[in-house]
């Protein structure tokens, strides 16, 4: 592979700038400790930025709130879809270097995060800023059945919850920012966001571009700091809703800290989900749609397909298939041409992911191909497949998050066996099946437990798609109608017409 090709430089100069907090529309140093961002294909650091402290939470929830109360909240529903689209069409002209940030502090590949970026955020934001012009109540039958005789007009209006807390991971920075962004403002909410501390700056990029989109200062707020930030925002009064995307462990923490006064919470956590193949499934397409179902985003992709049910009459064919399409999946710094599988996120996650190859082992399972981390520098760690899976392995029942397929055989006669095993677990996000057979596919994805069952294709991603999670995968679903939903409140407002008779 060719070295890595550098970065634009309006990408180098955002490096070296400060990188500050935006709060109230002005750009502000936190008060707390520097964050050094590392480029996790190389090591090196890349941008500094500093945590916020309580003062600084403060701070951002009290501009949130002035905006709601204010310039952003007086704003007509068509000017609110404007805004919108305005920040639609600036990150589109500066997609390719938000996708360099993304390489630079995710390790991504560039390709991936420019595909990303054009393909998934920009249509998102069009998506939501066509929606604050059509959010209506209902009129509903006016014939109270207390009061006999009388009549009343009830009608509803949907209203936004307020101040939204938006906190976010690191395994997708620009799509994760996006998903709270888009569907919290067209509802007419503000928000105060927080990234991971791991990826920190293309969030100022995005708030630089939200600014220049003309959205009234204080309508976006961001603050930087780690799961201590995070902590200060659930427990803040200030804020309505905490709207959080990252591990089932904080979002049960998030879940007893908001207990104390009851801040409406979302939840996108992790998941476990099940690639299931069928032996009438189009081979070519169902062996490299698994391989990359799995190492797509070097498996740290919450609905990454890491659990592979194959049937086993193509079992043996299938595993070779894959351990063949895996070995040649181009895996580099995200800036080499071509490069398709980046680095994991740290040295950290990279050694998590070592312990479990190593405890799979151990539990009997069989390493068919990788296992092992590259030497450095950079996190990298090689695709990696293990048959022979059993289901109370930890391998078949906890998220890794990296590039590790467990595989596990089922017979077609015993598909009650298959799905048992399928659902038994405590994530319940994603999953695929694959088959050419119609009634198969329906029967199964009527069966698996899961918020989205694709078929023929893994993780079917689509601004109105309704996606998250069942079980311990989440509370709520993102994306579409329900997305914007999850934003807004419903009022009833009932006017007392009088006797039914007087009025003729
Ligand atoms: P994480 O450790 O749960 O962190 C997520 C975010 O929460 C980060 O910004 C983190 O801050 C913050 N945080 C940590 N502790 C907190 C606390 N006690 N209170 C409030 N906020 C807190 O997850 P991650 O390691 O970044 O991301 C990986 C996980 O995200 C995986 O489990 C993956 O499946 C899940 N995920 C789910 C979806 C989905 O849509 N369902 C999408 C993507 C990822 P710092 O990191 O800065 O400390
Ligand atoms: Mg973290």
């Amino acid at each position: 592979m060719t070295d890595p090709r550098p970065f634009l430089a309006t990408t180098t100069d955002f490096f070296a700038r400060r990188h500050k907090q935006l709060i109230g529309g002005l750009w502000r140093d936190g008060g707390g400790a520097q964050i050094d961002v590392e480029n996790p294909a190389t090591g090196g650091v890349i941008g500094t930025a500093t945590s916020a402290t309580t003062k600084d939470v403060d701070a951002a929830v009290a501009a949130a709130r002035a905006a709601f109360d204010g310039a952003w909240g007086a704003l007509s529903a068509a000017d609110k879809g404007l805004c919108l689209s305005r920040l639609a069409d600036l990150v589109e002209r500066h997609a390719e270097e938000l996708a360099e940030i993304e390489v630079a502090e995710n390790g991504m590949a560039y390709q991936l995060a420019l595909g990303t970026l054009t393909g998934f955020c920009v249509p998102f934001l069009r998506y939501y800023a066509g929606w604050p012009t059509k959010i209506t109540g209902m009129t509903l039958p006016g014939e109270p059945a207390m009061r006999p005789g009388f009549e009343w007009l009830t009608y509803t209006l949907r209203e936004p919850v307020g101040v939204v807390g938006a906190i976010i991971p690191w395994n997708a920075p620009s799509s994760m920012l996006v998903l709270k962004v888009a569907p919290a403002l067209a509802a007419g909410c503000t928000l105060v966001l927080k990234p991971a501390d791991l990826t920190p700056l293309g969030a100022v990029r995005f708030a630089e571009l939200i600014d220049e989109a003309g959205f009234p200062p204080g309508t976006f707020n961001l603050v930087q700091g780690g799961g201590d930030v995070g902590r200060m925002m659930v427990r803040h009064r200030g804020i309505a809703k905490i709207s959080f995307t990252g591990s089932t462990a904080v979002g049960q923490e998030i879940v007893r800290e908001a207990a104390f006064d009851l801040k409406r919470v979302s939840l996108e956590l992790g998941g476990k989900s099940p690639v299931i193949v069928y032996p009438d499934a189009n081979l070519d397409e169902a062996i490299p749609g698994a391989a990359m179902a799995c190492f797509f985003m070097s498996g740290q992709n919450c609905m990454g397909g890491t659990r592979l049910f194959v049937e086993e009459s193509i079992h043996d064919a299938f595993v070779d298939g894959m351990k063949q399409v895996t070995s040649f999946l181009p895996m580099a710094n995200g800036m080499v041409d071509g490069a398709l599988i980046g680095p994991l996120i740290s040295a950290k996650q990279r050694a998590r992911v070592q312990g479990y190859c190593d405890g799979a082992i151990e539990a009997g399972a069989t390493l068919a191909l990788g296992g092992v981390a590259l030497d450095g520098p950079g996190h990298f760690f090689q695709p990696t497949i293990f048959t022979n899976v059993t289901p109370d392995m930890a391998l078949a029942r906890e998220e890794v998050f990296g590039p590790v397929l467990a595989v596990q055989k089922f017979s077609a006669n015993d598909e009650s066996a298959m799905l048992r095993a399928v659902n038994d677990t405590t994530y319940g996000l994603s999953g695929s099946v694959w088959t050419r057979d119609l009634a198969t596919a329906h029967r199964i994805a009527k069966r698996v437990d899961a918020g989205q069952v694709s078929v023929n294709v893994h993780a079917a991603i689509a601004p109105e798609t309704p996606f998250g999670g069942n079980k311990q995968s989440g509370w709520g679903r993102e994306f579409g109608a329900e997305g914007l939903d999850a934003y807004l409140k419903t009022k009833a407002v009932t006017i007392n017409l009088g006797p039914t008779n007087a009025l003729g």
